[in-house]
């Protein structure tokens, strides 16, 4: 025997009811013997407490009666349910005239549904030629008086669902009303909401069968609410007391007490879809899954109380006064968490119930108020609470680090005595987020980064083609899937929330609009995009003074703009303040030397204590070029300077490398890596333009290279025998002071020092430090161009999906 459930949903329309038969013929014909179980249809027992309800109150609710009616009758015209039509009538008409109700009327009002929906598809079965026997679950489930929520008398109930069932037996299929039962005086009890799963179970229990069928909307048992979170996948298979964890924490397909009877007798419970007979459902036993299972559920309408006050300092019976307090209005308390210091106590009770908790809690402590013992107490509406079942302590920092990552600041949190279970409060506008950040996390499914990306020139062009192109690649590799979810210039943003393609280029012409930052970010907030990186490729200062309100709005930031790094020692200072208080990361390895393994490897050694005193090299790929070549090639200055411009080593107006700026931008940004304050003034530039050269437009002054000729061959000759000519960046003095020496000059040195060697438009970094002595640590290297930056930048990126996103 199995007994096959179906819920009201799937009862609620022609096509549901058409897959409910369709299923009973199904089994009959295998010549399966079932037994089946129903809900009332649809919301019916919604609508007849919304009815009942306003009758109480003396409203018209005739209106919406007839519309019930119809409801029930439009499946089937010639349904005889005319008596429970005429119960219904009664009992509202004199609830009308009495303005009140009891739990009894209510019982007896509700089990209309549950019996109109079991004679409707007994009725259609039989219409099919199906054995069908209506069966009043009245007559068989015999509960205690407690209406609305009552228990059943289990040596009674299995005597009389026994004796039944001999007598409807073979091959008749027994159509039982789920939730209803009647007590020891025939007067109706149900068994609470949901209580048709409970019905069932117990069938389950007194007939021994070997399966119950759950049949909902749904395909099984989830990670996690698919409608919630995308990425959550069906549970094949759990164990009962695995199982009794979720249904605790409002999975609404199951109750632990619907559980109990099936562990009792080792039935194995499938959850199934009405809708989807493809589907092998989930399947629950006796037999837990040797890794644990993992699943969240969440709790939607609830609120959060604060308790706030001194006195509640080591106080004895506090908790005790609130739950009797509560207890007695009957408001269910459904977490509770007091912080070390008991200054104050949260509780989660029913978004329906809370003004009423809040008042009650403000009766049982008057006296504490006036002692000023207790100070508040608050309600935070809209919350929700996420269960993380099969969760221990041992991992929660992995889940919980990536909310904080992700600005969900949990109100709440706690966990089970048996450890299996934590469960968070969080604001209800971040509870798909944090559901998502959540999930992602424990079951190790591919991460999604969103990237938003501005600035796509050469270097930012190249990146954006380089993630695309390794996309996939790395997805595999790291379980990242990087969604370059906005790509913006000055004027347009492309914003695609699945992410762009190779086509972005044309799509920001066709597709992208104009925006603002603030725009991008509140894209990202309104998609719920977790795990947010913006990206810096452009070279403007405007740029930057958005840094802050990114970093606030949960951002992590990777930039090739130097810019940010080179104001103000104040403003340097104020973006790392920001960074640290939203716990945001900023990288920016291409700043220096592009792609080499510069800013990392300062980090590095300044962190761990390594003491660097002197930080010296060629800096610039284009004046690296420049003078590497002067100097043992017998051309003239201005031919070689050509040359690079020719290449694309130089800005286009040669002038911004020649005046050194960005070699002193670079050399302060180390500086400050080793926590120097210095400021750009600080910096001793040698120019290389001689005065009369540095203003007037770029073809003025490309028009007149010859000019320099004559200095720089002088200063070539001048040189000791052997040596070659290197324009570095130079940071000495003492680094233990607040400012360090800054020099940027043209040098003289021996051909055969690491100085000396450095070929075509590498770039060269020494690092001096106190164990290593004399002995610098070199990093040399393509330190310049679009390709070997945009990888810096996508290292940057990687590292800090690293980190722990
Ligand atoms: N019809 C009842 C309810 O809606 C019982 C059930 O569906 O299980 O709560
Ligand atoms: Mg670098």
């Amino acid at each position: 025997m199995k007994i096959l459930k179906f819920g009201g949903k799937s009862l609620a329309n022609q096509k549901g009811i058409q897959a409910v038969v369709d299923i009973i013929t199904d089994n009959v014909k295998r010549g399966q013997l079932i037994t089946v179980v129903l809900s009332a249809r649809g919301k019916s027992t919604d609508e007849l407490e919304e009815i009942l309800e306003k009758a109480s109150r003396n409203e018209s609710y005739k209106e919406q009666l007839e519309a019930f009616k119809a409801y029930q009758k439009e499946i089937h015209q010639q349904l005889n349910i005319q008596e429970e039509l005429t119960v219904l009538d009664k009992l509202f008409e004199g609830v009308s005239l009495l303005g009140d109700y009891s739990k009894r009327i209510k019982d007896q009002v509700l089990s209309q549904g549950e019996i109109i929906s079991a004679k409707l598809i007994t009725q259609l079965l039989r219409d099919i030629g199906i054995n069908a026997n209506f069966t009043d679950s009245r007559e068989l489930i015999i509960t205690d008086a407690q209406f609305g929520e009552a228990q059943p008398l289990d040596k009674l109930s299995k005597e009389n669902v026994l004796d039944h069932f001999r007598k409807y037996n073979g091959d008749t299929v027994n159509v039982v009303t789920g939730f209803i039962a009647s007590n020891a005086n025939n007067e109706t009890t149900t068994l609470g909401r949901n209580g048709s799963n409970y019905t069932a179970s117990l069938l389950a229990n007194y007939l021994d069968a070997e399966e119950l069928q759950n049949f909902t909307h749904v395909n099984g048992i989830y990670t996690a609410d698919p409608e919630l979170v995308p990425d959550a996948k069906k549970i094949e298979k759990l164990s009962y007391s695995e199982a009794n964890e979720l249904a605790y924490f409002g999975t609404n397909i199951l109750h632990a007490k619907t559980i109990i009877p099936l562990l009792e007798k080792n039935i194995p419970l499938r959850i199934l879809n009405t809708f989807d007979h493809q589907s092998e459902g989930t399947l629950i036993t006796s037999k837990a899954s040797k890794k644990g299972i993992k699943s969240l559920s969440v709790l939607e309408n609830v609120s959060l109380i604060n308790l706030e006050g001194r006195g509640l300092l080591g106080k004895v019976g506090v908790d005790a006064r609130i739950f009797k307090a509560l207890a007695h209005k009957n408001i269910n308390v459904s977490i509770i968490s007091q912080g070390s210091s008991e200054r104050g106590i949260g509780l989660v009770v029913g978004a329906d119930r809370a003004k009423e908790a809040k008042l009650v809690l403000q009766q049982e402590f008057e006296t504490d108020f006036s002692k000023r013992d207790v100070s508040t107490i608050t309600i935070e509406k809209n919350v929700s609470v996420i269960s993380i079942v099969g969760q221990d302590l041992s991992t929660f920092h992995k889940p919980y680090n990536a909310l904080i990552r992700n600005q969900v600041i949990p109100l709440l949190f706690n966990n089970t005595v048996t450890g299996k279970n934590v469960s968070l409060v969080v604001k209800k506008d971040q509870l798909r987020k944090a559901l998502n950040v959540i999930h992602g996390e424990i079951f190790g499914i591919t991460k999604k980064i969103n990237l938003a990306i501005f600035g796509h020139g050469l270097v930012g062009g190249t990146l954006i083609d380089q993630i695309l192109k390794s996309a996939k690649d790395i997805e595999k590799r790291k379980k990242i899937d990087l969604n370059i979810f906005s790509i913006a210039n000055s004027r347009k943003a492309l914003l695609a929330i699945h992410g762009v393609d190779n086509s972005w280029k044309s799509d920001i012409e066709k597709k992208g609009v104009p925006y603002s930052v603030e725009d991008v970010i509140q894209f990202a907030e309104k998609h719920h995009l977790e795990n947010l990186i913006a990206i810096d490729n452009t070279a403007s200062a405007d740029f930057t003074e958005n840094y802050v309100n990114l970093v606030t709005n949960g951002f992590d930031l990777v930039s090739s703009n130097k810019v940010a790094n080179t104001l103000s020692f104040e403003f340097y200072n104020e973006l790392r303040e920001k960074l640290k208080e939203n716990q945001k990361q900023y990288l920016y390895e291409t700043n220096v030397g592009a792609g080499l393994p510069l800013i990392d490897t300062i980090k590095l050694l300044h962190l761990s204590g390594e003491n660097i005193t002197r930080i010296k090299g060629v800096f610039s790929g284009s004046l690296s070029y420049l003078f590497n070549t002067f100097s043992i090639e017998d051309r003239s200055f201005s031919e070689v300077l050509q040359e690079a411009i020719d290449k694309g080593f130089t800005e286009p107006d040669p002038r911004e490398d020649l005046c050194g700026n960005d070699v002193g931008r670079k050399l302060l940004i180390l500086a400050r890596e080793l926590d120097l304050k210095n400021e750009f003034e600080d910096i001793n530039i040698h120019n290389l333009i001689p005065e009369h050269l540095r203003d007037g437009d770029a073809n003025q002054f490309l028009g007149k290279l010859k000019e320099l000729d004559s200095i720089y061959e002088k200063i070539k000759a001048d040189q000791e025998p052997n040596h070659v000519l290197r324009y570095i960046g130079d940071l000495h003095g003492d680094l233990s002071q607040e400012k360090g020496l800054l020099d940027v000059k043209l040098v003289s040195v021996p051909e055969s020092s690491s100085l000396g060697q450095v070929k075509g438009s590498d770039s060269i970094f020494e690092i001096y430090t106190e164990s290593y002595g004399d002995q610098p640590i070199v990093i040399q290297g393509a330190g310049a161009g679009a390709a070997v930056t945009a990888r810096g930048v996508f290292g940057d990126i990687l590292r800090l999906t690293d980190k722990g996103f």
